[in-house]
């Protein structure tokens, strides 16, 4: 049977303490309890329905986290107040002192530093491959790998992770498989591909809405409850922990993220077929040219597309400034940071998001100086877009 991750998110029943029609923000950091017994039964984690501590969990922060595992097809979930902040306890969940993760080398730049250097403080050390050639991934497994960490589609050069043969890979060396699904929500559903863990920055498209940062982990009722756990969980000790109110409002978001994912990856292929055959270099799943293009159809919930993330290379950092300043002030989208917003979003990535990663570190994979990423937008008249984007590409002599 197809996985229908929209369908799960939508037959979930929540009513507010008054039947409202949204569920009661509970907005409380502590919880009071009729007796002393029942209070100590749920700090030892075992009074279920009882509430003791926000850190802990929240009513709020719960019915988010129902709600994401729906639709990752997971036991349960955990939010956190950011993506990184779901990212680091998990890895610090699973790796002890002396054990060893294998990485995607194309990852968010804050997660590569936090691999590179960070956690390598504690003696976690981290080998980065390249996470299309299976071969090499398993080559680079030693006895002590705990994880095996990519991203479904990479940050920024947009690869595509093989999550079936990552997965039967992770099953056979006895490794956790860690998938970050930021840039593919609904499209790839990477629990139902055999990932263990899915991790996602609700920061970006499934907010929706670029007002706040937000996070979650995705998996196993028994991960979760390690997570966290009062004496060991790295959520719960580290204390990256979401807000209630926001828990509401990023519930409320996701209720349209299958709409806005269809509109995102309309106008994320029509601009990539459009760049592309402008001449323009442009990867984009969705493109035939893609070289995993093929193997993120055999992944897809094909309904949501191939998301509305998309690179085009103008050859020098100076050109891609230029592009986007002048982008910006025609009001065709934003210069910023992050993804999934209603107005077009473009950055180059050498810059900022993967700046973590030492320049010649980004030659060896591929991240050249002209890189523009873009977070396609919501854009009603795409076409309309792309005239006046390619009136910008003219004027500066980016196409002939
Ligand atoms: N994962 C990916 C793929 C990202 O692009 C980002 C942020 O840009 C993160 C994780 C980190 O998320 P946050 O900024 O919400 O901590």
């Amino acid at each position: 049977m197809k996985f229908k991750p929209a369908n799960n998110i939508q037959d979930l029943q929540y009513f507010g303490e008054f039947g409202g029609v949204n569920p009661s923000i509970s907005d409380s950091s502590t919880y009071t309890f009729l007796s002393a017994k029942t209070m100590f039964d749920t700090f030892e984690g075992n009074a279920d329905g009882c509430y003791l501590y926000s850190r802990h969990s929240s009513p709020s922060n719960l019915y988010l986290g129902e709600a994401l595992a729906a639709m990752e097809g997971t036991e349960t979930a955990n939010v956190s107040a950011s993506g990184m902040g779901a990212i680091t306890p998990v890895l610090l969940q699973l790796c002890d002192s002396g054990d060893h993760i294998v990485s995607s080398r194309t990852i968010y730049g804050g997660t590569y530093a936090f691999l590179k250097n960070f956690i390598s403080r504690f003696k976690i050390e981290t080998s980065f491959v390249d996470i299309t050639k299976l071969d090499i991934v398993e080559a680079a497994i030693t006895k002590n790998t705990k994880v095996l960490y990519c991203e479904s589609v990479s940050n920024p050069l947009l690869e595509v992770a093989d999550i079936k043969n990552l997965a039967a890979l992770a099953k056979k060396h006895n490794l956790k498989l860690v998938v970050d699904n930021t840039f593919s929500p609904l499209s790839i559903s990477p629990a139902i591909l055999g990932a263990d863990v899915v991790i996602h920055s609700l920061t970006k498209f499934i907010n929706g809405s670029s007002d706040t940062v937000g996070g979650v982990v995705c998996g196993t009722q028994e991960f979760i409850n390690e997570l966290r756990n009062v004496n060991h969980g790295a959520s719960m000790l580290l204390g990256s922990t979401m807000d209630s109110l926001r828990a509401a409002s990023i519930l409320k978001n996701l209720r349209t993220l299958h709409i806005r994912m269809q509109q995102h990856s309309k106008n994320g292929l029509f601009l990539a077929e459009k760049f592309e055959a402008d001449g323009l270099r442009t990867v984009y799943p969705g493109l035939e040219s893609h070289p995993s293009h093929e193997l993120f159809k055999s992944m897809m919930n094909t309904q949501y597309g191939f998301g509305g993330m998309l690179t085009i290379d103008v050859g020098s950092l100076e050109k891609a400034n230029e592009l986007m300043e002048l982008m910006q002030n025609r009001n065709l989208g934003y210069l910023a940071v992050s993804l999934g917003f209603y107005k077009t979003l473009f950055s180059a990535p050498g810059t900022s998001t993967s700046s973590e990663i030492s320049p010649d570190e980004q030659k060896t994979m591929g991240l050249s100086n002209g890189l523009i990423r873009f977070s396609i937008g919501l854009d009603d008249d795409i076409e309309r877009t792309y005239k006046m984007i390619n009136k910008c590409m003219t004027e500066l002599h980016v196409i002939n």
